[in-house]
């Protein structure tokens, strides 16, 4: 395995940075062998494979594309990850089109989803720990915010441990993102409901705040193990979002510091443009390296034992992305992929 050292010397990328362009008519499965199924999302299937020529382990997610708008979401994602390169976002490594099936190779993450990490009974969950994981989201985000580009799908599942052991994650999943031009006006009319920012419920103007909104509902459910907008339904749930209505009444709550309550409240803010920066929430005390008041904080079990239903009812009912409905006021599954850019 290639290792690719900063002038840090800190592991970096997986492969030193390259110029994928999509390969037109090609087999991915002439160079690369595939192994085991990985995961599924609502596009693609993933599995682990092996460069034939080098031994290299990567990951090739494959998406069925019957319509040619289908393939030109892939097209999308692959354009926008080669503009992402950076240790907390996935690397892109090779693409291909063949037929109506198209593959992309991606570095391969062998940790596993972050909440599945979290809820390990060899895990101890802490304030501070939570700090360390909400650190690297918002420098992925900060970067990725930095070329113009927006995730809208930032989630938990979309956040994976790059070891079984370490504290190191990377943000995947670009399927949703979209560049963004701050001097255009973009709409979306996708979002998965309990992460998604009021703004995209009421189709009004979105942008780099849209996915800091979610940064602060992950962070919410990373310290309490609770979904700070869900309600009975999912149309209550975007109710609730829409009105920015939320608490920290949980016993959950009752260790967590102020600084992190502080933390939250900086993003779960109606207004887009009250909400902090991916850079400002880098800057905010809670975030900042050396925070002697953490030295120390208890191991999260409340907390722990909440998130271990969180992950059981996210595996029994995955809450994947819905299209607005904005005529009738409903929301159903998405289909098709929508946004509109004039
Ligand atoms: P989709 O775009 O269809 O939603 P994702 O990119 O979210 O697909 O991938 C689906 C699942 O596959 C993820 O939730 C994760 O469990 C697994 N997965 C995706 N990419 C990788 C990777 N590079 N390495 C290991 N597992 C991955």
């Amino acid at each position: 395995m290639y290792s690719f050292r900063s002038k840090k010397n800190q592991v970096q990328l997986s492969f030193p940075y390259r110029d994928v362009q999509i390969k037109r008519g090609a087999d991915p499965k002439e160079q690369y062998e595939l192994q085991e199924e990985l995961g599924r999302g609502k596009f693609g299937i993933v599995y682990r494979c092996i460069e034939k020529t080098n031994g290299l382990s990567l990951a090739a997610k494959f998406i069925t594309c019957p319509k040619k708008e289908d393939r030109r979401n892939v097209e999308r994602e692959v354009e926008i990850m080669r503009a992402l390169q950076h240790p907390r976002l996935i690397q892109l490594y090779d693409a291909y089109e063949n037929g109506k099936t198209m593959c992309v190779i991606l570095e391969l993450i062998e940790g596993g989803e972050l909440f599945e990490r979290v809820i390990d009974d060899d895990f101890i969950l802490t304030e501070k720990s939570c700090t360390v994981f909400m650190r690297q989201i918002c420098e992925g985000v900060d970067f990725m915010h930095k070329q113009r580009i927006l995730h809208l799908d930032m989630k938990p599942e979309n956040i994976l441990c790059l070891t079984q052991t370490g504290n190191r994650i990377k943000i995947i999943d670009f399927g949703l993102a979209r560049k963004f031009d701050p001097d255009k006006k973009l709409q979306v009319l996708f979002g998965t409901p309990e992460f998604v920012a009021p703004e995209v419920v009421n189709y009004d103007a979105i942008g780099y705040g849209t996915d800091m909104w979610s940064v602060g509902v992950i962070c919410y459910v990373l310290l309490s193990g609770l979904s700070p907008f869900m309600g009975a339904t999912d149309p209550q749930t975007m109710a609730n979002v829409t009105i920015a209505k939320y608490d920290f009444d949980d016993e959950s709550f009752n260790e967590i510091s102020e600084l992190a309550k502080d933390f939250i409240r900086k993003l779960l803010l109606k207004d887009i443009a009250e909400r902090m920066t991916a850079e400002e929430c880098l800057n905010h005390e809670w975030l900042k390296r050396k925070k002697a008041n953490l030295h120390r904080t208890p191991s999260m079990d409340v907390t722990k034992d909440n998130l271990k239903l969180f992950v059981e009812r996210w595996n029994e009912h995955p809450n994947s992305p819905y299209v607005f409905d904005k005529s009738s006021q409903s929301i159903i599954p998405d289909q098709n992929d929508s946004s509109t850019s004039p």
